[in-house]
């Protein structure tokens, strides 16, 4: 069985660590390469630093236009391999096909967006500020970057940061996700076609041991993760601690609200593509669904229905809609979960527990779930599943289902159903999250915009994607220059 190598450097290099785990394929197990974990990754963190610290000072001499050349030729190169990259996410992912493409899509218009870095990165002038004094702004790298990524969008989430880094004149180095390392693998095959030089941008698998190094080492400015909470939290306090920029997005538990004068059919099918999508595997899935007066009443069944009809199986069959949850441990905690919300008092509508596929029956398949009056005060309506299940809640007033949502500890999203604008006003204004959808599911920014989880969902200041990355990525300098006449030399 292959055992994945680093990308460091500019080659593809075995790792120091001798002990791998499996990296399996969630619909049946089966083995599909193995990847370093231990202690020695540690040491590939240290090299990978030391080429990435090699290309630096040649890489942020090269003029911004000449620098995302190389991006459009990235984007080419993504675009021919877009379903090949799409069919691996699958394998190694469990998302269906069509989601998968859709992700490496998501991917490719960060690279796009990145391409106007020469622009994004013009900044400010002021002519004689003072008299005979000019004051202006410039945008500098601020040297080897880092990203940890997550499970559950391996195609995506690096794109939120890395084309914008090396735009901006830094090096990058990736740690992806050890359940899901293929992905990236393919994607640097790619980035090895660039001609960029040598060790700018690298891979080094591994977990806690190659993240930690990546936190401590003084040579290593900025790090951009995104996964669990706890994790965001401590990367967070471990980067900031030693001096480093940390951008760190967490996890989320997304309530939607329902208004009775909401259109019940096409509600009924974005949320339940919202709650089912990727499995539930999706920091914007709707997870809490909110039904205000008469509109509990009418979308139960249309809910239901739209639940029941959700094709579950392997990503990569043809008609799947819904594919596995990461690791049977996954599937287990997702399990237990729903066990947790019956024994708080809610009742089953729809149990999706015990599923089992045809050809699959060792994959990680939970079948959508609905779960009716969860308990307000217990523990599974703050909890985030991160599996396909759906907590219906009632509630009387729109005001009174504003300040549930305002009650969440994260932040990363909530939604409005409604045909009212005087709702939707109300509730942009109102709700505490940082990315809000108004008869929108999944409300995930497009590449100009920042990835704005509040609360619990991110730690730093400055989010993914757009130009938000491109301040992370950059430094400020401020040049104030007084040319005073009688210093200048007559010819
Ligand atoms: P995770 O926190 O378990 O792992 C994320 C990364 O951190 C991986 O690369 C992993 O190797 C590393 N890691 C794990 N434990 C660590 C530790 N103790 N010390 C140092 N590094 C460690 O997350 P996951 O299970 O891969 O992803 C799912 C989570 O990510 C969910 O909570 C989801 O909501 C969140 N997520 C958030 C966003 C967002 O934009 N806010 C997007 C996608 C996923």
């Amino acid at each position: 069985m292959e055992i994945l190598k680093n990308y460091i450097k500019g080659h593809w290099m075995e790792s120091k660590e001798k002990e791998c785990i499996d990296v399996l394929n969630p619909a049946n197990q089966e083995v599909l390469a193995r990847v370093p974990y231990g202690a020695g990754t540690a040491q590939d963190t240290e090299d990978a630093i030391a080429a990435a610290g090699e290309a630096i000072t040649e890489w942020s001499r090269v003029p911004v236009m000449q620098r995302v050349q190389a991006l459009y030729k990235l984007k080419s190169l993504l675009e021919a391999n877009k379903e090949e990259i799409a069919r691996l996410i699958s394998l190694e992912c469990g998302k269906s096909f069509a989601e998968a493409v859709a992700e490496m899509q998501r991917g490719i218009e960060n690279v796009e967006t990145a391409c106007a870095t020469p622009t994004l990165m013009q900044s400010e002038f002021s002519e004689n500020i003072a008299s005979g004094i000019d004051e202006f702004m410039i945008r500098q790298p601020v040297g080897i970057c880092a990203c940890i990524s997550p499970f559950n969008f391996p195609g995506m989430i690096p794109f939120w940061f890395l084309p914008y880094a090396i735009a901006c004149g830094n090096s990058f180095i990736l740690k992806p996700s050890e359940k899901v390392p293929l992905t990236m693998m393919k994607v640097f095959e790619l980035i090895d076609r660039l001609d960029l030089p040598v060790g700018l941008v690298n891979l080094v698998h591994g977990g806690k041991e190659s993240v930690d190094t990546l936190l401590d080492h003084s040579e290593v400015k900025a790090i951009s993760f995104v996964g669990s909470t706890s994790v965001a939290r401590y990367i967070y306090q471990r980067g900031a601690a030693n001096g480093k920029r940390v951008q760190a997005q967490g996890g989320a538990k997304n309530p939607v609200i329902i208004m009775p004068d909401a259109d019940i059919e096409m509600t009924a099918r974005i949320i339940a593509d919202s709650v089912y999508g990727c499995a539930g595997q999706r920091c914007l899935a709707a997870s809490n669904i909110v039904t205000v007066g008469d509109a509990n009443g009418l979308m139960k069944e249309a809910l239901i229905e739209a639940a029941k009809n959700k094709v579950t199986g392997f990503g990569l069959d043809e008609g799947v809609e819904m594919g596995p949850v990461i690791t049977p441990e996954s599937k287990s905690r997702v399990e237990k979960l729903i066990e947790l919300g019956l024994a708080e008092g809610a009742k089953l509508l729809l149990d999706g527990r015990g599923a089992s596929i045809a050809g699959f029956e060792k994959g990680n398949f939970i079948k959508p779930t609905i779960l009716e009056n969860v308990a307000l005060d217990g523990e599974l309506i703050g909890t985030e599943i991160f599996g396909p299940v759906m907590s219906l809640l009632p509630m009387d007033k729109l005001d009174q289902a504003i300040d549930f949502v305002n009650g969440n500890t994260y932040g990363n999203m909530a939604c409005l159903f409604t045909s009212s604008g005087q709702n939707a006003r109300t509730f942009r204004n109102r709700a505490n999250a940082g990315n809000i959808g108004i008869n929108i599911g999944v409300a995930a920014p497009m590449a100009q915009f920042p990835f704005s989880g509040w609360n619990d969902s991110f730690f730093g200041d400055l989010h993914g994607q757009g130009r938000h990355a491109i301040e992370f990525f950059t430094q400020t300098k401020v040049v104030i220059e007084r040319w005073p006449k009688e210093w200048t030399r007559k010819f």
